[in-house]
């Protein structure tokens, strides 16, 4: 038997999503934004992450950037993991205290996610696929790029 290394996982320096998470648009080859409402041309993956994309008000999306990998698994068996500032939409126990629940990124219809001890807890994206969103991690990190603002890229 030849035992064939693992490359060193980097799974836990920098925040990542995989590509099945992202609902696809009409357009082929576009994914729309978890951030939808202000990201209503979708965007695309570049490289392995989310390309910049046109936004109907001012201010940074925090996707932009984000690692996107081709499988739902790291090299170590991991599963994927965001910060707080990606998110906007979300409640916290004692308005301070950890994530609660969540409008789901994956944008799954309905009422909002619940989240327990920083995971997203399991949930149906329709009658018969369980949202690839389940389980992701929210690390405490972060709040999301401020809105009405220009940030400091001027292109
Ligand atoms: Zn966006
Ligand atoms: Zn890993
Ligand atoms: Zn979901």
């Amino acid at each position: 038997m030849t035992y064939l290394a693992e490359p060193l996982c980097r799974c836990g320096n920098e925040p990542w999503i995989h590509r099945g998470m992202l609902r696809t648009t009409a357009t082929s080859g576009r994914f729309r934004c978890p951030e939808t409402l202000h990201c209503l041309h979708g965007t695309t993956v570049e490289d392995g992450r989310i390309a910049d994309h046109w936004r109907n008000v001012p201010g940074e999306c925090p996707w932009i950037g984000t690692k996107v990998t081709d499988r739902p698994r790291c090299a170590c068996g991991r599963g994927p993991w965001i910060k707080l500032r990606h998110l906007r939409l979300f409640t916290r126990k004692h308005l301070t205290g950890p994530v609660v629940s969540l409008s789901c990124p994956g944008l799954c219809p309905g009422p909002r996610v619940a989240v327990h001890d920083h995971h997203i807890c399991d949930h149906p994206r329709d009658n018969d696929t369980r949202c690839p969103w389940s389980g992701t991690r929210i690390a405490p990190v972060g709040i999301a790029p401020p809105l009405f603002v220009s940030g400091p890229r001027s292109d």
